[in-house]
């Protein structure tokens, strides 16, 4: 039976009220508050069935047949919605909004929230170590604003792209956005790409935000930002029904003012997850996690996927590594001390927009109860947070929380005793409600003088006095007794006293119900009014933590403090890939790896399995912990600020997008070379092995030289092209080096040491040999080989004059000062006053 089929008329009132309310809700799976259950009906129902197992069952609905219905409890609804969001549904929960007792008609209803991919946030769904973002992204035709926000933590950030689809897509899969809002305008193949290979959640919503939230956008100065913020929190304001009042007005990202890094290169460098198994562990962010909190974890996370480039930011965080080194014994303490701070910022996130209760409370108070501590170490410290205690928060939490409270907030036992005077009153009465009645049982015989009397309780009357009926003659009138039934040997009574404190001893337990929670609602409101200070003293804490982790892995993995240079020169001495030599069995071969100012190229040869690709990894690795203001791993390091960092690591076939190895490697190759300039590092992994001899060695001999020659950044290449070491003698800028392995009776042992010059020869055959291959194959193989090498020797001098041939095709370099001052603006930060003046100032030139 299909919803729009059946007749409005014929539906009863809570059919039809169910209607009128799904009518708003078409896309969404509406959660129908029945007394203890969500009911979900027709196609909403059937739906919920076959992806929650659950049976479909009918509920009468004032037509001849059923219609279909699925249900689940009320308290454990949680891991159902979870689990229809994390399919892609997005869900309405409508609440019974009055008490059904209240009421004589149909109880009002109303969707409180709706929950989508994007906006979960109860603690089944959430990773503590990620963030999980929504956004809102806009095109305006000439750059991308994206907006995203985290709404169970309340971080809001902004920031505007360049108007490149593989830059837009590289952000995003960054960030592990899960739900993004666009507008009809919006590029379709983009769509098609963001939800069928990525499974991003994808929403249409044309609105923005009018006359509300300002204060989450006016700090913004550029009106596309706003705009961008506004459709944000339109989509959750008024289409989801958040309360955003935990959110932190939208922070303006910068992204030159971070290490560019494609979503190849992260995931090339297996900085966040490995590669095959796509788990964090064994990830570099895995290694370096120390933190105590899981606010810190984030917040390390945010800094490995954004390494900074102002040397004064970076520096200020390896003074603090150092700091934390001499004053071991205060890191220690504070790192116990965060050990005892829970996750604020969820917690102020389930506060407004989740199912906050209060034991979430009770970890606040913990959490705020260590602050004092934490505040005192920063202070020997000298580091210079302003760190909020907020004693008055963890007052009024440790007065008024009781120290076990149960799940759910509607059942009393929320509210400790000496809190308030009513609620204790109302406890006194229902404990006492036994007390009383044997001290009134006690008093009453004496007072009458009625030995047998008794006080008594049944369903029909309630508490009544009763006599036996040899003594009812005592019973005087001035006792304002009033009969109430009588029995055949005795007489019940009431009698005011005794009426008035039986309705107290009922109403109680009712009472203390609904007072502990109006109770509760007030310190939570009380605590609401100060999130942002209390997300401010969250994001302190996090910081502390991260800046203890990254002192915690410099002393266990023996990492150094780098210096910075701005000469473009790297020198590492004793360098380690500090993964691989966690995790690896065998004892790491350390490696220098020197690049003055005019060396750009290292050209890299060695057999397979020698170590090529691991060095390579290596330098990138050292340079972003370098820049995310961690020491590094190795002896000694000098190192350039490096821009942006692009990779061609590895033969993995995209296979979500379906492109071949060989598209993708020249797809990341084209983007790095026209991406990169002086101050950028790259690194090509074999580039060119995925066609034809010939066909690749040619395109890397090109690659090489249009480097070395039109962009000048720091490169490693690894190949297996020995034809391709003839290079260095035409280019200054390239050097040989090699991955030595000793060849001992025919066969090989991985020194793993980088040497200076090439290797003429690649093993191939010994791997072969060592993977086992036939004896008479492999003898086969040297013949061929070494037909070959006399070959190549004999076309020697013909190759030397290709290189050349193929250098003098290219252009000369072009600098000149137009082209400089071109080079410096950059767009995204100019106003347009600037602009014009820019303007003006290239017709000058001209
Ligand atoms: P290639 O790229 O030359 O084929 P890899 O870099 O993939 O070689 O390295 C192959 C294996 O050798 C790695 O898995 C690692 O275990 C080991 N290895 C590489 N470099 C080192 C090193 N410096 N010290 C110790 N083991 C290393
Ligand atoms: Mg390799």
């Amino acid at each position: 039976m299909k919803r729009n089929e059946v007749n409005y008329n014929d539906l009863s009132p809570m059919m039809k009220q169910y209607i009128d309310i799904k009518k708003d809700y078409p896309n969404e799976l509406l959660f129908y508050r029945v007394g203890d259950f969500y009911e979900l009906f027709f196609e909403d129902g059937e739906i919920a069935s076959r992806e929650l197992e659950l049976t479909l069952t009918g509920k009468n609905a004032g037509l001849s047949e059923r219609v279909p219905m699925c249900g689940v409890p009320f308290h454990s609804v949680n891991p159902y919605i979870e689990k229809l969001v994390s399919k892609g549904y997005k869900v309405a929960i409508c609440e019974q909004l009055e008490d059904s007792k209240d009421s004589k008609s149909m109880v009002k209803r109303g969707v409180i929230q709706v929950v989508s991919k994007g906006t979960v946030i109860e603690s089944g769904f959430l990773n503590e170590f990620d963030n999980h973002y929504i956004a809102s992204i806009l095109d305006f035709s000439y750059l991308y604003v994206i907006c995203y926000a985290d709404i169970s933590t309340g971080s809001l950030s902004v920031m505007s792209i360049p108007h490149q689809k593989e830059k837009l897509l590289s952000e995003i899969l960054n960030l592990g956005i899960l739900e993004v809002i666009l507008k009809d305008n919006f590029d379709v193949e983009l769509i098609g790409l963001l939800k069928g290979n990525y499974g991003i959640e994808v929403s249409i919503s044309e609105n923005i935000l009018e006359n509300q939230y300002q204060n989450l956008y006016e700090n913004l100065e550029d009106e596309h930002l706003k705009e961008s913020v506004r459709h944000l929190i339109y989509y959750l304001v008024v289409r989801e029904l958040k309360d955003l009042s935990h959110m932190n007005p939208a922070k303006q990202i910068f992204l030159d003012d971070y290490l560019e890094m494609d979503v190849h290169t992260v995931r090339n460098l297996e900085l966040i997850e490995t590669l095959r198994l796509k788990e964090r562990t064994y990830s570099l962010l895995w290694l370096i996690d120390k933190c105590k909190t899981s606010m810190g974890s984030r917040k390390l996370k945010q800094w490995l996927m954004n390494p900074l480039k102002d040397k004064n930011l970076i520096m200020d965080r390896y003074n603090k590594i150092d700091i934390f080194h001499n004053e071991f014994i205060l890191k220690d303490k504070l790192r116990n001390a965060l050990y005892k701070v829970y996750d604020i910022e969820r917690i102020c996130g389930k506060l407004t927009c989740g199912n906050l209760n209060a034991r979430d409370f009770l970890q606040l108070k913990n959490s705020l109860g260590t602050l004092p501590e934490i505040k005192e170490i920063c202070e020997e410290l000298k580091f210079d947070y302003p760190l909020n205690t907020h004693p008055e928060i963890y007052d009024l939490l440790e007065r008024a929380i009781y120290e076990n409270p149960p799940v759910t907030i509607k059942e009393g036992y929320l509210i400790k005793t000496g809190y308030n005077e009513e609620l204790d009153e109302l406890k006194e009465v229902r404990s006492g409600g036994k007390t009383f009645i044997a001290d009134f049982e006690a008093k009453l015989k004496e007072t009458t003088g009625i030995k047998t009397l008794k006080v008594g309780y049944n369903k029909v009357f309630g508490y009544y006095i009763e006599v036996s009926k040899g003594q009812v003659s005592q019973v005087s009138d001035e006792l304002h007794w009033e009969r109430r039934q009588t029995l055949t040997n005795c007489e019940r009574y009431i009698s005011p006293e005794l009426k008035e404190k039986e309705a107290l001893i009922l109403n109680a337990e009712e009472k203390i119900i609904e007072l502990e929670y109006q109770l509760f609602l007030e310190v939570k409101q009380y605590i609401k009014e100060k999130l942002l200070s209390l997300l401010d003293t969250a994001e302190i804490l996090s910081e502390l933590d991260a800046l203890c982790s990254l002192s915690v892995c410099a002393e266990e993995y023996h990492f150094v403090r780098p210096e910075l240079n701005e000469e473009h020169h790297i020198e590492i001495k004793a360098g380690r890939h500090p993964v691989v030599e966690k995790v690896s069995n065998q004892e790491y071969v350390n490696n220098d790896c020197i690049m003055d100012k005019s060396i750009n190229t290292l050209l890299i040869t060695g057999p397979n399995m020698s170590g090529k690709s691991t060095y390579m990894r290596q330098l990138a690795i050292i340079i972003i912990l370098a820049q995310m203001g961690s020491f590094v791993p190795a002896s000694y390091a000098n190192l350039p600020i490096i821009d942006k960092i692009f990779t061609r690591i590895g033969a993995s076939d995209d296979l979500v997008s379906g492109e071949s190895t060989f598209m993708v490697e020249m797809k990341e190759a084209k983007n790095a070379i026209c991406n990169a300039t002086i101050n950028s590092l790259i690194l090509f992994d074999e580039l060119g092995r995925g066609t034809a001899t010939y066909d690749g060695m040619s395109l890397a001999q090109a690659i090489l030289e249009y480097i070395s020659k039109n962009i000048q950044c720091k490169t490693l290449f690894s190949t297996h092209y020995h034809e391709l070491t003839g290079l260095e003698r035409n280019f200054s800028n390239i050097k040989n080096i090699h991955v030595s392995a000793k060849e001992e009776n025919g066969s090989i042992t991985f020194l793993h040491k980088i040497k200076s010059g090439a290797v003429d020869k690649s093993y191939g055959i010994h791997v072969a040999s060592l993977a086992g291959m036939p004896k008479s194959l492999l003898n086969r193989a040297n013949e061929i080989l070494n037909y070959y090498e006399q070959e190549s020797k004999k076309k020697k001098q013909t190759d030397e004059d290709t290189i050349q041939l193929v250098m003098n095709f290219e252009e000369e370099k072009k600098t000149d000062d137009l082209r400089e001052y071109l080079n410096q603006i950059e767009p995204l930060r100019v106003t347009p006053m600037e602009a014009l003046n820019i303007l003006y100032e290239l017709k000058q030139k001209i």
